[in-house]
């Protein structure tokens, strides 16, 4: 099937010139800081170098090795901050485009549909994964490389969780995200799809009849505003806007003045689909200042070079209605003010209204995406520790429950940085090996049940 791709991608695939002058241009460093920069540790020098003398499978996979999301990384990874981010060319400000690289070597690989890597020998034990995006896929990728029967339930209709539905086209279309998850089934991966474990299938009887679980199940939806005026047509959820945007539904007529809460990489995504689906005035509202913003500053860059209009330190009040539907919002000033302690650092000042201050702004459509929930129900139904919402793991990535491991968004904690599809495919990586050594060695297997707090 073809999916709409709301105009131009963000990344064109590299010229061969531009290939064979950017990887010739590596200087395989000793130290290797591109390497360490990468949360899967790609052996970046090698891939490049197997680039430069031609030798394309060989590059995919060194890649492919380390990272089972390499064709989704290379599009969406914020390399500026991790492998480009840290190459000595960087400090000219022209660090070598190991992103673009990665890509040229995977798309080979598509292209020509080659096989990279075969199941390992059976070992006669089975692993249920709860989720099938990028953790999910990244540890059945490799538990059936260890030769271990593996089982992908996902409560979507198609695999590749946000990559598949979250991530805007223009950045990383759904149909190489369904191609990633594919190379998983092709290991011989099962998958059941459409099936929501928590509801439709117990955590219970999945410890019954695996041998270990591993939770990938990402975050929530986003939350409610809780302002006056929700429930009036117009106001959309952000990832709902996304997906069907990505998928080609109907989105409905946003109008002239869309105006978007939240200043994420959600944001910055839902803002440029909009714009992109052609509303005239597209604005991001944020209730902190510029510098405070989560998203990337390429993110940020990137949806100014698309119009779009930004404000800063005010925060929705009400939303606004006319025969049902939204007209206007009315916004408040924000400052910020110090934050009690035992704080992130990032969350040292918090933001306070400004009485009286209050503004109307015009908005036909108002999309929310003011970050994701945590799945706190499914984590209640599953009997699983968590702490702020996080799904509590030990070092090994195994939760309070023995033989269930977790990894991906269901385990990150809000720091200083957005959740990365490169992340969550090295936790299902380390999920994967945890479950290996788990299923190899019978002293991890004692306990059973709960395990204590
Ligand atoms: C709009 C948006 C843009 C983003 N842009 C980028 C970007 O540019 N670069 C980047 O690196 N990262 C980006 N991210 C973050 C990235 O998408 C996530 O960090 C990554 O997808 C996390 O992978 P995951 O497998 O943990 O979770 P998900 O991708 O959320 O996958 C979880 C899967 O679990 C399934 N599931 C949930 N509950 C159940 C259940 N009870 N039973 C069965 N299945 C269940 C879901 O259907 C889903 O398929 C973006 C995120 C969003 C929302
Ligand atoms: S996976 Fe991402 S961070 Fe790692 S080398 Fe590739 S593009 Fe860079």
């Amino acid at each position: 099937m073809d999916y709409p791709t709301l105009g131009e991608p963000i990344h064109k695939p590299l010229t061969e010139l531009e290939v064979k002058l950017e990887a010739n241009r590596c200087l395989n460093c000793y130290d290797a800081p591109c390497m360490n920069a990468c949360p899967t540790h790609i052996d970046v020098a090698s891939f490049i170098g197997k680039i430069a003398t031609g030798n394309l499978k060989g590059s995919a996979r060194v890649i492919l090795d380390a990272n089972a999301m390499g064709a989704s990384c290379a599009r969406v990874c914020p390399t500026e901050e991790l492998c480009e981010g840290a190459c000595v060319y960087k400090k000219d400000d022209s660090p070598i485009r190991i992103g673009d690289l990665q890509r040229y070597a995977i798309d080979w690989v598509m292209d020509n549909d080659v096989e990279i890597f075969t199941p390992g020998p059976s070992s006669g034990k089975h692993v249920a994964i709860i989720g099938g995006g990028p953790a999910g896929l990244s540890a059945a990728r490799d538990l059936r490389r260890f030769g271990h029967a593996v089982t992908i339930f996902d409560s979507n209709d198609q695999l590749g969780g946000l990559n598949t539905y979250g991530i805007v086209p223009f950045r990383l279309s759904a149909e190489v995200a369904i191609w990633e998850a594919q190379q998983v089934v092709k290991l011989g991966a099962n998958v059941v799809t459409n099936a929501h474990v928590g509801r439709d299938i117990t955590l219970a009887s999945l410890l019954k009849d695996f041998d270990a679980v591993v939770l990938a199940c990402g975050m929530g939806r986003v939350p409610k505003l809780a302002i006056p005026g929700e429930e009036l047509g117009g106001v959309l959820d952000a990832l709902d806007f996304i997906e069907r945007a990505k998928l080609g539904k109907d989105v409905g007529n946003l109008g002239k003045h869309v105006a978007v809460i939240g200043a994420g990489n959600t944001a910055i995504d839902a803002l440029t689909c909009a714009k992109r689906l052609g509303a005239e005035h597209v604005t991001m509202y944020y209730r902190r200042g510029e510098a405070e913003m989560t998203a990337y500053e390429f993110e940020y860059d990137f949806a100014k070079m698309e119009g779009i209009e930004f404000r800063f330190f005010c925060a929705p009040k009400r939303i606004i209605g006319e025969n049902g539907r939204v007209s206007a919002v009315e916004f408040i000033r924000t400052e910020l003010v110090a934050a009690g302690e035992g704080v992130l650092e990032s969350l040292m000042h918090v933001p306070k209204t400004i009485q009286g201050s209050e503004f109307i702004e015009p908005a036909d459509t108002i999309i929310s995406a003011i970050g994701q929930s945590r799945l706190l129900d499914t984590f209640a139904e599953l009997g699983i520790r968590t702490r702020e919402g996080v799904v509590d793991v030990d070092e090994s990535l195994q939760t309070s429950r023995h033989g269930v491991f977790a990894a991906g968004d269901c385990i990150f904690e809000k720091g200083t940085r957005e959740a990365m599809v490169v992340e969550a495919a090295e936790q299902g990586k380390v999920a994967a090996r945890s479950v290996d050594a788990y299923l190899n060695d019978p002293s991890l297997r004692h306990g059973s049940g709960q395990a204590p707090a």
